[in-house]
């Protein structure tokens, strides 16, 4: 069953006098458990998709469903609690709050959720230990690397336990090591059943997804799956 539908998405800008379609017409369903590796030059369109995916902004035209919710129906408020109750997102540069722990950090999201304080820890200490990092959860980022500060952002994504993880070019500044350590996670994650949206420049990155979608001028040009038999851990 899928968790995304998208059916005629287009998004344009306004460049002066012209209309520019960042989207211009794009259909795709994303099924429960998939983990899809979107690809696809600059400014073909990527991070616009993402945007609207990620309920950060709105289609101009088009349907989006969402765990089989038009997204065009929602508020603005209903929209932000669809995207924290259903979303975790990773980014390239990690996003993590420098003045505070590792645990902290992954507890965030937790705050907004109306968790207590107690159970915040808890359940930041588990994923914290999903990710291998237990102990550094005192930690700030800056005594981190930049494999375990982009685990410790998975660890935040991961708490609310929500149903798509999107990562936007999740090892854009990792190394060869930290970068095979996250894909592991991605995979690991994929393996428990959670659906991922994944950008990225790299084709060996993209391999570890079941799904491999391209973008170019603002359109699906290729859908390929691959029976890729994932290491789970
Ligand atoms: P990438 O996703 O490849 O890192 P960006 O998303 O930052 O790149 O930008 C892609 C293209 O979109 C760039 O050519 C940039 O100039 C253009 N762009 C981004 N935001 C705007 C904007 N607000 N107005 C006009 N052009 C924009
Ligand atoms: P990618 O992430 O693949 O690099 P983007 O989604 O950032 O591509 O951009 C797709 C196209 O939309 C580009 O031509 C870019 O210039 C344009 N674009 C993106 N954001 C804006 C914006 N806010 N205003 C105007 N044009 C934009």
């Amino acid at each position: 069953r899928h968790v995304i539908r998208l059916r005629g998405i287009r998004k344009l800008y306004q460049m002066g006098q012209q209309q520019v379609a960042a989207l211009d017409g794009i259909d795709l369903d994303i099924d429960k458990g998939e983990f899809a590796a979107l690809m696809g030059p600059s400014g073909s369109g990527k991070s616009t998709l993402m945007n609207i995916l990620g309920c950060l902004d709105r289609p101009t035209f088009g349907s989006y469903e969402l765990e089989g919710r038009e997204v065009a129906h929602l508020s603005d408020d209903e929209l932000a609690v669809m995207r924290n109750r259903h979303i975790g997102f990773v980014f390239q540069n990690f996003n993590l709050l420098s003045r505070i722990s590792s645990v902290d950090n992954v507890a965030l999201p937790l705050i907004y959720a109306g968790v207590g304080a107690r159970e915040r820890r808890e359940r930041a200490m588990h994923f914290l230990e999903a990710v291998g990092l237990a102990d550094r959860a005192e930690h700030m980022p800056n005594e981190l690397s930049g494999g375990q500060r982009q685990r410790v952002a998975i660890a935040r994504a991961l708490v609310n336990e929500p149903e798509i993880i999107m990562a936007d070019e999740p090892t854009g500044n990792l190394d060869t090591k930290s970068t095979k350590e996250i894909m592991e996670i991605f995979q690991k994650m994929h393996g428990k059943g959670r659906t991922i949206i994944l950008v990225t420049h790299e084709p060996e990155i993209a391999v570890c997804a079941n799904r491999q979608l391209l973008v170019r001028d603002g359109v699906i040009t290729r859908d390929e799956g691959r029976g890729v038999v994932l290491d789970v851990v």
